[in-house]
């Protein structure tokens, strides 16, 4: 027997929910219940039952002036509803007779023995879990529902792609898509282009953020798709406009689904993740900086991101340490300038600069913990202008990734140490610019593990898989700097339709298959952490 049942005490109860219920999804509700009332059922006597597909309200005159509504849900559904006791909570009806109850004034709070005992009576009910399988089914409908919306808009995006703060017409229509949904709030040209909204449920609870990022790289699209990019030398090539479309479609999803959220929804865009990072903040920790965190602060944030490395229909989470720190340099070796042909009146920036690529790679194979993972690249080098002059000056730009903050430190003075002493040798001096990017992708292992569940109703327990360690970094890790926060791995892969190439190359696609699926996971993950907290 699935059934759950739930008596709700107190003719005002038995009202409001008979009133809420009407209003939101059971119109044949308040007919039956308004004429209980009206035609003062004798003690004892059981109403008709009301049903619709998903709920059964039941109501029986038990005892006066008490009233007694049994609300329930006949399919799967394990406990009660965190949503009903909700409901409940949301009561200002006073006490009056059974037939005859009135809401109270506006600003007017219930007698306490009313509210005592209302809450009192559902107390237990409250301590159960929701009818979280009810729900997975129904933000699946709903996200299934939003298939064709969620593949045009993503498709636009990807046609209209922008680079790092330059987002000015994907802000312009998440704004516009995210008025359309009724947001409560909305902030634009945070950071930027960025976009914050704010969505508040029905009932009063906690704070949840998601992020979505909204910028392409500088990459020339190469496929020949009906969706191909129309900026030439600009694409979106790392699956920015799956997370936009998604994080809308989440938007869309719940802004129908007010009633049952206690709490609110913070939606966050991002412009300016794919940027380099600079002297001043962008991105991520601008976006800090201007307050999106704040009023309200949520208790956690999560968000998402594509990879054809895991078949769309999937979802890959990892605790802890996910993806690792980012920091960037340039080495300017200073030399002196001589003529070709007398090289011993000068000092070769070449030759010492070859010195230092080579010196610097024994920070990881001879310096580092050897079971510490680390990245020390030399990217670019440039020097000399005439094949037959000992130039006076090399700059090489590099990438330092990390997953443990002391390797990070402890890198940076290698770096000094390592230069110091190798252009030293040769007579040349050195500069070291070097710039802190992103931190670790730390998702925080208890956020992690609570939200596990939520994924396996939404995609299946076959389809989440533990994902590895990657050293791309994300700036998401700035707001996990400030709460804790949980990036997932959207499998956005299909080896069947050729879908394989990695993000950052010209022939990136996603399975827009994908899109579905992460707009289920994510609103599930939404509701059942307001749910719980
Ligand atoms: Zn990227
Ligand atoms: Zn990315």
């Amino acid at each position: 027997m699935h059934n759950k049942r739930t008596v709700f005490p107190v003719a005002q109860t038995f009202h409001a929910v008979a009133q809420t219920f009407s209003r939101r999804r059971m119109q044949i509700a308040r007919g039956s219940l308004e004429s209980a009332r009206v035609l003062n059922v004798p003690t004892g006597r059981r109403l008709k039952t009301c049903d619709t597909a998903d709920w059964k309200v039941c109501a029986t005159i038990d005892a006066q002036p008490f009233l007694v509504a049994q609300v329930f849900q006949p399919a799967v559904s394990p406990t009660f509803s965190r949503h009903r006791v909700c409901l409940a909570r949301d009561l200002r009806y006073s006490r009056s007779p059974a037939t005859s109850p009135q809401p109270c004034a506006r600003g007017q709070g219930c007698p306490r023995s009313v509210w005592l005992l209302a809450i009192l009576m559902l107390l237990p009910a409250a301590g159960i879990a929701g009818d979280a399988s009810t729900q997975v089914n129904k933000i699946s409908q709903a996200a299934e529902a939003l298939r064709t919306t969620l593949i045009q808009t993503r498709r636009d995006f990807h046609m209209h792609p922008e680079l790092s703060n330059h987002e000015e017409r994907t802000s312009r229509i998440v704004a516009e898509k995210l008025r359309g949904f009724g947001m409560d709030e909305i902030r634009t040209n945070v950071a930027g282009y960025g976009v914050v909204a704010l969505l508040k449920g029905a009932h009063p609870g906690r704070v949840v953020a998601l992020r979505a990022d909204m910028d392409a790289l500088p990459i020339n699209e190469t496929m020949d798709v009906p969706y191909k990019s129309l900026v030439p030398g600009v694409k979106h090539a790392c699956g920015h406009d799956a997370h936009t479309t998604i994080e809308l479609g989440v938007a869309e999803l719940l802004s129908k689904m007010r009633g049952d959220i206690r709490g609110s929804v913070k939606f966050v865009f991002q412009p300016a993740e794919e940027a380099p990072p600079g002297e001043k903040p962008i991105g991520a920790a601008l976006m800090i900086q201007e307050g999106v965190l704040e009023n309200p602060r949520p208790g956690a944030i999560f968000g998402l991101h594509t990879t054809t490395e895991i078949d769309a229909g999937k979802i890959g989470y990892r605790a802890g340490a996910a993806q690792a720190s980012s920091d960037s340099f340039v080495i300017t070796i200073h030399g002196k300038m001589s003529h070709a042909a007398d090289p011993q009146k000068g000092v070769d920036s070449i030759v010492v600069a070859a010195e230092c690529v080579t010196a610097l790679q024994t920070i990881k194979s001879r310096r580092i913990d050897t079971f510490e993972p680390i990245i020390l690249t030399i990217g670019t080098i440039h020097g000399g202008n005439r094949p037959n002059i000992i130039t006076d000056e090399v700059k090489m730009e590099g990438t330092v990734r990390t997953f443990n903050e002391g390797a990070r430190k402890q890198i940076e003075q290698m770096m000094r140490q390592t230069l110091g002493g190798v252009t030293a040798a040769y007579g040349a001096t050195f500069d070291l610019d070097y710039r802190h990017g992103t931190m670790v992708v730390f998702n925080e292992p208890k956020l992690v593990e609570a939200s596990l569940p939520s994924i396996r109703r939404a995609v299946g327990d076959a389809n989440l898989v533990e994902a590895p360690k990657r050293m791309g970094a994300e700036d998401f890790s700035f707001y996990q700097q400030v709460v804790p926060g949980f990036l997932l791995r959207l499998g956005s892969g299909n080896k069947a339709k050729g879908i394989t190439a990695e993000a950052h190359t010209p022939e990136f696609d996603i399975d827009e298959e994908c899109l579905v699926t992460g707009v289920k996971v994510m609103s599930t993950l939404v509701v059942d952490y307001l749910n719980a907290h």
